[in-house]
């Protein structure tokens, strides 16, 4: 585990640079900025700081530090909604998933890319008939030669307009149970077959994507791990998309400006909520640390990452409900930011209970661990 006294210098670190590209007006707060704050530059310029994949080993560029000093830094940076959706899910889920089961040429060919952001992935997992009962996945793999042809159409993939990569999972044989002949490729975005289609969210804006494969090709080196083994494989990689601070910080930002427009307004019954609010993203903040934790330990936490899963987005509902009882109380803010701030939050919130696994999935998850233990 990294000393406190370690992460203290890395959350300054992380501050002094947010701190600076904020005085230069290099980026506006904003909510749920992890999707919708794409900024190749601002990425670059987090990895030459060092400030992306530190878990990762020397190597390959990273700094060997600890999954807490890497919470430290993800932490800092949803604070102040700094736009790191470029690199987001390259370094949550893909570099790790690449570092656990990818050959020793794939992570030379893609661990220093994501840190850089030469490359920015995005995630092909879901499918018209393949959600929360991910197994049903119908896009196929078939071996051509010394590689693979891929074919079929994933959905509600978030920023594949941006992606120059996208992590695909596909059925490479057909057995007995659904969850056998799953495996995990990479797909790079601009080869001949692919095409990616928007689709608009209510707000008419535009962050999924339809991603229609029709014979892509894709060299056997970009299989990540086994073939056959994706399912075991991904299951382990929905631990790291579910259980980090962006499931309960995506609407920090609006959390902050809430509590000033409160003090400036002399509003009361506000400060209490907030009060309340703070006491539970201090709750959250420990599950988080719980589950850093166990990584670093070597240990899949699939439960506490569903329990983080379904509390955050809980709470980030509740953060919109108080600005709004805010906004109410004190009148309009004087520069207009809360009123963007809940704008963005509640395009946002609805979807927040949705992506990366339903409620429902994520509470039989966790009374699945709790009646096997
Ligand atoms: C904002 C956002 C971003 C997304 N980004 C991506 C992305 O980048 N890549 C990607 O691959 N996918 C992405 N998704 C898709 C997301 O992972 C799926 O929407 C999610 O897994 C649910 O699948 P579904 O939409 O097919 O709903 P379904 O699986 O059809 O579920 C619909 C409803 O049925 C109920 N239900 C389903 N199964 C069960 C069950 N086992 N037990 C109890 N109730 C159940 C629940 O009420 C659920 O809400 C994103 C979704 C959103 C909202």
């Amino acid at each position: 585990m990294t000393p406190a006294a370690d992460l203290a210098q890395v959350r300054a670190r992380v501050r002094a640079f947010t701190g600076e590209c904020l005085a230069a007006g290099d980026f506006v707060p904003r909510c749920d900025a992890w999707v919708s704050g794409f900024d190749l530059a601002f990425s670059k310029a987090l990895g030459e700081q060092g400030l992306v994949g530190v878990t990762w080993p020397a190597e390959f560029g990273g700094a060997g530090m600890s999954s807490t000093a890497r919470l430290v830094i993800t932490e800092e940076l949803l604070r102040v909604g700094a736009p790191v959706a470029a690199h987001w899910i390259g370094e949550r889920q893909i570099g790790p998933s690449i570092l656990r089961f990818g050959s020793r040429e794939l992570q030379a060919e893609f661990l220093p890319a994501i840190m850089a952001s030469d490359v920015s992935f995005c995630l092909g997992m879901s499918e018209t008939e393949a959600g929360s009962d991910l197994a049903a996945v119908r896009t196929t793999a078939r071996r051509d030669g010394s590689g693979w042809r891929i074919t079929g159409a994933k959905v509600w993939t978030t920023n594949a307009h941006h992606a120059t990569h996208a992590y695909v999972l596909a059925r490479t044989s057909r057995g007995e149970l659904k969850h056998e002949g799953l495996t995990e490729f990479i797909v790079d975005l601009k080869a001949p077959g692919v095409t990616v289609r928007p689709i608009l969210d209510l707000a008419g804006e535009h962050h999924f994507n339809e991603m229609l494969f029709d014979e892509v090709a894709v060299p056997d080196r970009w299989v990540i791990g086994e073939v056959g083994e994706g399912w075991a494989q991904v299951t382990g990689q929905l631990s790291f998309e579910r259980g980090g601070s962006e499931r309960f910080l995506s609407t920090y930002p609006l959390l902050a400006e809430t509590l000033g427009h409160a003090h400036r307004c002399g509003d009361r019954a506000t400060i209490e909520q907030v009060g309340a609010l703070a006491a539970r993203v201090t709750a959250l903040r420990s599950l988080a640390w719980d589950i850093a934790v166990s990584i670093d330990n070597g240990v899949a936490p699939v439960a506490d990452a569903a329990k983080l899963k379904y509390l955050g987005p809980a709470f980030e509902r509740d953060v919109l409900t108080t600005a709004r009882y805010a906004l109410d109380v004190g009148g309009p803010s004087d520069d207009g930011t809360l009123e963007r701030l809940i704008a963005e939050a509640q395009v946002a919130v609805p979807g927040m209970s949705i992506r990366g696994g339903v409620s429902e999935v994520l509470l039989t998850l966790v009374a699945r661990s709790e009646t096997r233990s």
